[in-house]
């Protein structure tokens, strides 16, 4: 609901980003994802949106596809490039950039403490206090940001994170890496290591169905990448009886609804 494009978790990610990127006077914003990431094309519409060039590294062979195609429309430039050199992205920046002081780089999925930064304002948004927090995770900046909100304002609350990859125990120390160290108090959080539904990407018939209901019952739309596996993983708590009766859950929708172009097909809806 924050913008079309440049949505949900990505705007709060790409905020405070885009503010340093305009103190340091730089004009060209640099940044990493897959071909269907939200990040690249909120990157890239707020570029277009606030005076910026952008360049992506796109992570595989060239190829097409709605979401590259909204990117090159706002201006975009894209470099494809082959998964080994993808990974080290700093690299990769440095091999292109080394040179150019218009460049400023942004982790993929904008991921790092500015990111961080913009997520916590979500939580000051809120004109209530609830008991359990929900957020589907990637990176774990956005669970982050989510987790130093409540310190500063829901203490009380409990924050579930939800990740989308398997094996993602590894997760913990990235966020609390991120985490507020002049806050000595932070609330408790979980981290949901079941609900990955075969890693990242993947999916069921009994996810795609449930996003398929969910969509059809609400008029809410959820893509099977993350917010998709997120919302499940909240029904199935409540099923599990996790929360006891009157007990308030929020559970924050990340955005990025493009990634369901890609996936068309596996919904079997024709
Ligand atoms: C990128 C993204 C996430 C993951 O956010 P992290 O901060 O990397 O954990 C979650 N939901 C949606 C919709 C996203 O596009």
């Amino acid at each position: 609901m924050i913008h079309p494009f440049i949505s949900g978790n990505k705007w709060r990610k790409l905020k405070f980003n885009l503010i340093k990127a305009e103190q340091e006077e730089k004009t060209n914003l640099v940044t990493f994802g897959g071909a269907w990431s939200n990040h690249l094309l909120a990157t890239a519409c707020a570029a277009a949106s606030y005076g910026f060039k952008s360049t992506a590294f796109v992570r595989g062979e060239d190829v097409n596809n709605e979401v590259l195609f909204l990117c090159r429309m706002f201006g975009m430039e894209l470099r494809f490039c082959d998964r080994e050199s993808y990974r080290d992205k700093r690299r990769l920046f440095e091999g292109h950039f080394a040179n150019d002081l218009q460049a400023f780089f942004i982790d993929e999925g904008g991921a790092g403490a500015e990111a961080a930064k913009g997520c916590a304002e979500l939580i000051e948004e809120l004109d209530r206090p609830f008991d359990h927090l929900f957020c589907a995770a990637g990176t774990g900046t956005t669970a982050a940001g989510i987790i130093n909100g409540a310190a500063l304002g829901q203490a009380e609350a409990e924050v579930h994170v939800v990740p989308v990859l398997k094996g993602a125990g590894f997760l913990r120390d990235e966020i609390d890496k991120l985490l507020l160290k002049e806050q000595d108090y932070h609330p408790e959080y979980h981290l949901h290591l079941d609900y990955h539904f075969g890693g990242y990407a993947k999916t069921t018939p009994g996810l795609l169905d449930f996003i398929r209901g969910f969509s059809a019952s609400t008029g809410i739309l959820l893509d099977p990448v993350y917010t998709g596996k997120m919302m499940y993983a909240v029904f199935d708590l409540i099923e599990k009886d996790r929360f006891p009766s009157g007990t308030s859950v929020l559970a924050v929708h990340t955005g990025g609804l493009f990634g369901l172009l890609g996936m068309k097909e596996k919904f079997k809806l024709a």
